[in-house]
């Protein structure tokens, strides 16, 4: 009896994860993150506000630089990827130290992110049904559309997690902000909100990224995705924290990934194996985790390290 009940304990355990062994969970990132700090090349130091983590990262030694970034990953739960961006650009900072500081938010949606790690691989918003990316107070607009979670909050910053982004971007006054999306391939700067392009006085580190990735979009976000995004981080932070550069980078798109190379064997695996998975996991949660996540380990490996080198570019 006494073991039918541990058995029944070890299945709910691993019950919760059907994500791809080399994709961290929530747990595991926290894990991560304290492991790459405690040997990080860069003086390290966590904060938590509410269910978010902040790092933050600063030389060791004086240094002269005035420059400032502040990072976030994963707005968008489902965007697993975004995460496990920005976990390897972590390691790779706190093998290769900057020198100047950095705040870092690498999994920004994390009560989600757990059900999106179980399955749930369509959740975009948080758990309140608000999606983070229209909850800033610039050009903010309400709209309440779940279908396509599409949904601003009741008002602006109602939720922690922009609170955050918000109070950091106030009291840290980073020269960039980036935050880390999937689902198309795109280097994108203001404005979301409306059709009309900003031009930075410091382009000259966008225009070196576009050879690193000549499938992307590259411009103003409205005008190359094509339709208009009110609420939203990228806006906010250029537009009301005066942040000077502020970036909304994409960085998977399924068709532009896969449509230059025949389908791997990892892959073609993977879709045998849904077969199997289809009474656990609709067909519809595991086309969302193929439209934003790659899902051979290859691509993977490729798409974090390359990105990771972009976003230290863009930072310079
Ligand atoms: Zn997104």
């Amino acid at each position: 009896m006494k073991i039918f009940v541990i058995l029944i304990l070890i299945k709910l355990a691993f019950a919760g994860t059907s994500l791809p062994p080399f994709y961290h969970t929530t747990d595991e990132v926290e894990a991560e993150v304290k492991n790459i700090l405690k040997n990080c090349q860069m003086k390290a130091t966590q904060k938590k506000y509410g269910i978010v983590d902040s790092i933050t990262l600063k030389p060791k030694l004086d240094h002269e630089n005035k420059n400032k970034a502040f990072l976030i990953f994963g707005e968008h739960a489902r965007e697993l990827i975004s995460v496990e961006t920005g976990l390897h650009l972590l390691n790779q900072i706190c093998h290769t130290p900057l020198d100047f500081k950095l705040k870092i938010i690498i999994n920004m949606n994390p009560t989600s992110r757990r059900y999106v790690e179980r399955g749930h691989y369509c959740l975009r918003e948080n758990l309140n049904g608000v999606d983070l990316n229209r909850n800033y107070g610039f050009e903010w607009k309400f709209k309440e559309n779940h279908f396509v979670q599409d949904s601003s909050g009741p008002e602006p910053f109602s939720e922690v997690e922009t609170q955050t982004v918000r109070d950091i971007l106030s009291s840290f006054k980073p020269k960039t902000f980036i935050t880390v999306h999937s689902g198309t391939l795109a280097i994108l700067h203001p404005w979301a909100f409306k059709k009309e392009d900003v031009v930075f006085s410091h382009h000259h580190n966008l225009r070196g990224v576009k050879n690193e990735c000549v499938d992307c979009l590259i411009g103003g976000a409205a005008t190359q995705i094509g339709y208009t995004a009110s609420g939203n981080s990228m806006d906010y932070a250029y537009g009301m924290a005066k942040v000077k550069r502020s970036y909304t980078l994409e960085i998977f798109e399924y068709e532009k990934q896969n449509q230059r190379k025949e389908p791997d064997s990892n892959f073609a695996e993977f879709l045998q194996h849904k077969e199997k998975e289809k009474s656990e996991i609709s067909n519809k949660e595991l086309f969302c985790f193929d439209y934003f996540n790659p899902r051979s380990e290859d691509q993977y490996n490729e798409l974090v390290a390359k990105w990771s080198n972009i976003i230290l570019q863009l930072i310079q």
